[in-house]
């Protein structure tokens, strides 16, 4: 009950009731479930491509954590993130995705031309940034899997990045230090904006699927907002991505508003290593379709 009174602003009143002991035992069980399955190495990243617009090609991939679970099937972070969110299960998960998906990335470029090598985009939580470990988890993941730091893109969100700016923007420039890209993920859904990125260091930014839903109404203000988001990021130096593109015709909304890369239902879902052949088959998948 205090916890919950702080959370929701602190100076006021909550009292433990039924309801409020019910959920404490679920996320009880919860952790309780999550430290068994870290242990038991049931979680691990699911590969979703990320296609360079203007040509088709596939150009990197994002590394999604899933959780097999034995009685529940395959879990979606949805599922589980936000009670690993309360304990730092959630960097242990960061960790596990980035150093799988790291080894992962690295086989398949080993089997792909040097012209046209992939990108590997992973997750990191703000607890994880603010931990103070977080450069050393990604230096030990490139060292590991022999992945450059060049071919490595953390993916931050927006919420995240402004919790605490100041301590932010040294774990960040601790990372690029390591070659490895920064992305602001779900941009526009949070209280940032472009004058705070200027400060940042940060290389792209993913453009939040909300503006994507309502691109192909041209009376919508969305396209016009991710049309300024689009000038104004370019003159700043960022690459701009777009997230959740599902039908033919946003696919060709963002590409006429001169994004530089997407990724989306519309090219793949996530999958199973085994099952993304645009790893190994280096598929164009955008304009041919
Ligand atoms: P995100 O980083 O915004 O990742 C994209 C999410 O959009 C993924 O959901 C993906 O499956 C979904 N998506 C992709 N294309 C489409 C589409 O065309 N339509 C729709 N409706 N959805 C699409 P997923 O895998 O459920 O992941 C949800 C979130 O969980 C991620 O959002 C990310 O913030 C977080 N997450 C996933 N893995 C990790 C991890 O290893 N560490 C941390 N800290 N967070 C993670
Ligand atoms: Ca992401």
């Amino acid at each position: 009950a205090m916890y919950r009174a702080k959370h929701a602003g602190g100076g006021r009143c909550e009292i433990f009731d039924d309801r409020m002991r019910d959920q404490a035992v679920q996320r009880l069980s919860v952790q309780r479930d999550l430290a068994r399955a870290l242990e038991s190495g049931e979680i691990h990243p699911w590969y979703q491509p990320i296609v360079e617009l203007s040509t088709g090609r596939v150009t990197g991939c994002e590394a999604l954590a899933r959780w097999d679970h034995p009685t529940r099937g395959t879990l979606l972070p949805a599922d589980f993130l936000e009670h690993a969110d309360e304990t730092d299960a959630i960097i242990r998960i960061d960790t596990i995705v980035m150093d799988a998906a790291s080894r992962q990335v690295a086989e398949w470029n080993r089997a792909r031309p040097a012209s046209d090598q992939l990108c590997l985009s992973v997750n990191v939580s703000a607890r994880h940034v603010l931990s103070d470990r977080l450069a050393e988890h990604v230096a030990r993941a490139l060292e590991a899997s022999g992945l450059p730091g060049s071919a490595l893109c953390l993916d931050m969100s927006e919420h995240a990045i402004m919790d605490d700016v100041e301590i932010n923007r040294q774990a960040l420039v601790q990372v690029r230090d390591l070659g490895v890209q920064v992305a602001v993920d779900d941009f526009g859904t949070g209280s940032a904006s472009l004058a705070h990125m200027s400060r940042l260091p940060v290389d792209l930014l993913k453009i939040d699927r909300s503006f994507v839903r309502g691109l192909v109404d041209t009376r919508e203000p969305r396209a016009a907002l991710v049309r300024a988001i689009e000038t104004l990021g370019h003159a700043m130096g960022l690459r701009l991505v777009v997230e959740a593109v599902e039908t033919q015709q946003e696919y060709e909304v963002v590409r006429s508003l001169g994004i530089d890369e997407a990724q989306g239902f519309f090219w793949g879902p996530p999958t199973p290593p085994d099952e993304a052949v645009w790893a190994t088959e280096h598929l164009d998948l955008g304009v041919s379709r």
